[in-house]
């Protein structure tokens, strides 16, 4: 099957943050505290795919209250942070959402994201992911990690589904300016 093909089942959008949502970056505070700065571009992304009426979620091995903001206001469905066994929770999504694993894209840029990344219906690997990552991956995006690659994958997705009409559609309906805030 060819990605194309694997992108037309995707029911849900995981991605990684260190590295793919981000370009790797961490400003630590005298407090300890982590800053990351998040792109604009993937975060448009991420609330179009679901005007397209599919779910997005994170699983990242790193905690921060940054993050956890970040998903709040794009109102990312699944957040899992601070998680060593990331196949155990996509195991753990999988059963709540009742959703099969070729439902499932994924996008990473490190080994730790390798088993995941293998096992998905689609994998997704960011420009300057480690080169076991793009070698296990369907899609490779153009842009690196923190720089629209995410949202490179999220349109590949919405081209195969043909999702622009209904997303079009559903961007009309919005009432207020807060329920598509990048
Ligand atoms: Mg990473």
């Amino acid at each position: 099957m060819n990605a194309k093909d694997r992108a037309r089942k995707v029911k849900m959008i995981i991605m990684d943050v260190d590295g793919t949502l981000t370009d790797g970056s961490i400003l630590v505070l005298p407090d300890g505290e982590e800053l990351k700065s998040y792109n604009v571009k993937d975060g448009a992304g991420i609330l179009l795919s679901h005007l397209a009426g599919l779910k997005t979620g994170i699983i990242t091995g790193k905690t921060s209250k940054s993050l956890e903001k970040r998903a709040e206001k794009l109102k990312i469905f699944e957040v899992y942070q601070g998680i060593l066994d990331k196949k155990k929770a996509l195991a753990e999504i999988l059963e709540k959402n009742e959703l099969n694993l070729e439902d499932i894209a994924y996008i990473g840029d490190d080994i730790g994201d390798l088993e995941v990344l293998r096992s998905v219906g689609l994998a997704g690997a960011v420009a300057d992911a480690h080169p076991e990552i793009k070698r296990n991956s369907h899609f490779v995006s153009s842009k690196p990690g923190g720089k629209g690659a995410v949202r490179e994958f999220i349109e590949f997705i919405l081209e195969a589904q043909e999702k622009w009409e209904a997303i079009e559609e559903n961007f009309k309906k919005l009432t207020k300016q807060d329920d598509f805030k990048v």
